[in-house]
């Protein structure tokens, strides 16, 4: 995919994709680092052992000057610990992911990690600490193979099959025509999208960060999928600072924080049981999930299936 001779506005197109979707490119950064849209500052130090402690102080952010998108975030994620953000469609959740990752500079406020201004690192080495699992991985036309090891280009063979293992993904990769060989993506055997799912994680256990940002698929996966994704996602998830963005309450019941945010503003936080105890916004959301689920909970839909 990365034609360099390809039209100007190639690369303001994709640049635009991969902040609005949030695929993990960083190497493509390297490749097109010109005219990106945040800088490096001058003398911008390397975030190289990170302990995992994140703080967003009274940060305020819009897109559009005339249209503010963050008003006055402030929260703090230890080390090792589950910070969950929920709320209505259009309130500002993956903005926060993105902020974090630093596709865009903040308006007012700050951003830190292990208490030093995010602006303060060079770019690399911030986004090389942060894993993410986005929603919808794009996977090259490819080997899976190449694929998974995109998480980390030196990991070799062994490991990568290691990763697809911890990722429950192996089993299924054995069962394809060429194996790890096989070319996946567009051109190539398609996967479903729980299988890209676990791809996506695979490449994460590869890459071994210190945050996870996981954007929780909006999708229905059937109940053994899900299980599935879950267990892989509790292993890539283990012992990293992880800020996930959930659709579905019922994965989050045991994040350490739970912000609800309305329009841009957290509204309510806490722990699951503390949440549903003020029984207001979240508590809200919980029950209706339960009556939705009760009323689907006869149609699973296997939509895992090749
Ligand atoms: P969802 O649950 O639907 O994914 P969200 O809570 O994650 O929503 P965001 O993606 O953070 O919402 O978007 C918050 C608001 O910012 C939305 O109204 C969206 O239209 C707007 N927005 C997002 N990206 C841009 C952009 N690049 N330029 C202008 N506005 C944007």
């Amino acid at each position: 995919i990365m034609q360099l001779y390809t039209p100007l506005n190639w690369f303001g197109t994709y640049y635009r994709m991969i902040q609005q979707n949030f695929i993990d490119m960083e190497n493509m950064f390297d490749l097109l680092n010109e005219k990106q849209e945040v800088i490096d500052k001058k003398g911008a130090q390397e975030l190289l052992v990170p302990r995992g402690r994140i703080v967003f102080k009274n940060v305020s952010f819009s897109y559009t000057p005339e249209r503010p998108i963050l008003n006055n975030v402030s929260f703090i994620v230890e080390p090792g610990k589950t910070i969950a953000v929920v709320g209505p469609t259009g309130s500002g959740k993956s903005t926060i992911m993105r902020l974090l990752f630093r596709f865009y500079d903040i308006n007012k406020g700050s951003i830190s990690v292990d208490d030093i201004n995010i602006k303060d690192y060079t770019q690399k080495s911030l986004r090389q600490a942060i894993g993410v699992v986005p929603q919808d991985t794009v996977l090259f036309n490819e080997s899976i193979f190449y694929n998974i090891r995109y998480g980390r280009v030196t990991a070799t063979d062994e490991e990568v099959k290691d990763a697809a293992r911890n990722a429950d993904i192996h089993d299924k990769i054995v069962t394809f025509p060429d194996q790890y060989d096989t070319k996946v993506g567009e051109r190539g055997l398609k996967l479903s999208g729980g299988e890209k799912q676990r791809v996506a994680i695979a490449r994460t256990l590869l890459k071994n960060p210190t945050f996870i940002l996981l954007d929780e698929a909006t999708s229905a996966l059937d109940t053994q999928t899900e299980r599935n994704i879950q267990t892989a996602l509790q292993k890539v998830c283990a012992d990293r600072t992880v800020l996930v963005v959930a659709h579905r309450l019922s994965t989050i019941i045991h994040a350490d924080t739970i912000l609800v945010l309305k329009d841009g503003m957290i509204i309510e936080r806490g722990r699951h049981e503390e949440l549903i105890a003020i029984d207001g916004v979240y508590s809200n959301m919980w029950r209706q999930q339960l009556e939705a689920n009760n009323n689907s909970s006869d149609n699973d839909q296997p939509s895992d299936q090749n």
